[in-house]
């Protein structure tokens, strides 16, 4: 009987790691997931994880020829396979994740990149990216991620982090960002930084708003979103300016690449034409006109398991280079 080839992609969260088992058409073969901070010690963890895995793959009733493992975790590192100094983590320093799972899967290739790189390689092999070689691949969530293609191999640069938009500068001198500086396109873009941005705009502008009742604790993008659709003036002002912040960022960026689309990916990125139409017209507003009206912007065409596919795309990726 032939095996049938298969790779483990493994999102590893700060609360929850996921995994699925999957062929190179992205179907499934079995999934799981565990607590990622329930233990102290990271080789508990490992067991744990892989033991999971082990099981997984024991129900499945065909032959498998397991190709690798792919992993996708906060601030991974590709050259070195270790998580380096992730802040949402409870293991601190520098863990060697790769060489852990190996020693549980001693044949197989292991690999690990972090998050918004892996997103980027599952929507080259999975999503709206098969057929474009140049692309940039944003997320917006609870922080601002990116992963770049170029001329269809993923920049990692010379130390594995190429690729951090979330803390390009855009405003000298303005929010405070976790990274200890000032201004970064995070906090602005980001899950939270909407929620700031709204709440500027109701101490900047008069307008009446179903906003100016809910506490800066309840509030949430999505609810800015919904009143947006509602036409609810803050509501469009906060995503108007968000659009402005993300466009002039991704104009920028675009004299870097030149790539041929822009995927966005993450909750603020399901705001849709919301969000992606005021961006793309700001970015065209202040981008160089080398670059006038070719650059697209995209919904990312993954819509669940984005982390699975992109973690296990890792290794496609690399089989075939
Ligand atoms: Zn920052």
């Amino acid at each position: 009987m032939k095996k049938i080839d298969l790779t483990i992609g493994i999102d590893i969260g700060g609360t929850n790691t996921a995994f699925g088992i999957i062929d190179r058409e992205g179907k499934f073969y079995g999934d799981g997931n565990i607590q990622t901070n329930e233990h102290q010690n990271i080789s508990d963890y490992i067991t744990e994880l892989c033991t999971e895995i082990k099981i997984s793959l024991s129900k499945i009733k065909k032959e498998v020829n397991l190709v690798g493992i792919g992993l996708g975790a906060p601030n991974g590192n590709f050259y070195s396979g270790c998580i380096e100094r992730a802040s949402n983590l409870r293991w601190k320093g520098i863990i060697p994740l790769c060489d852990l799972i190996k020693h549980h899967f001693p044949d197989s290739k292991v690999i690990m990149t972090n998050d918004a790189n892996a997103a980027a390689l599952g929507e080259m092999i999975y999503g709206g990216a098969k057929d474009i070689k140049d692309f940039i691949m944003i997320t917006l969530g609870t922080g601002v991620g990116s992963g770049f293609v170029s001329g269809g191999n993923l920049i990692y640069g010379h130390d594995g982090f190429a690729g951090e938009i979330g803390h390009v500068i855009i405003v000298p001198d303005g929010r405070e960002c976790g990274c200890g500086r000032k201004g970064c396109l995070e906090t602005y873009t980001s899950a939270t930084g909407v929620v700031r941005t709204a709440y500027e705009m109701m101490s900047t502008y008069n307008d009446a708003s179903s906003l100016r009742e809910i506490p800066y604790s309840k509030m949430e993008s999505k609810t800015i979103y919904k009143a947006a659709l509602k036409g609810d003036k803050i509501a469009l002002r906060t995503f108007d300016y968000t659009a402005k912040i993300l466009g002039i960022a991704l104009a920028n960026t675009v004299a870097i690449t030149s790539p041929k689309a822009i995927f966005l990916m993450g909750g603020l990125a399901k705001s849709g034409d919301l969000l992606i139409k005021p961006t793309k017209k700001y970015m065209e507003k202040y981008m160089l006109y080398t670059y006038e009206n070719k650059v697209e912007i995209l919904p990312s065409q993954l819509t669940k398991n984005v982390a699975i596919y992109g973690a296990a795309s890792l290794i496609w990726n690399d089989i075939q280079n």
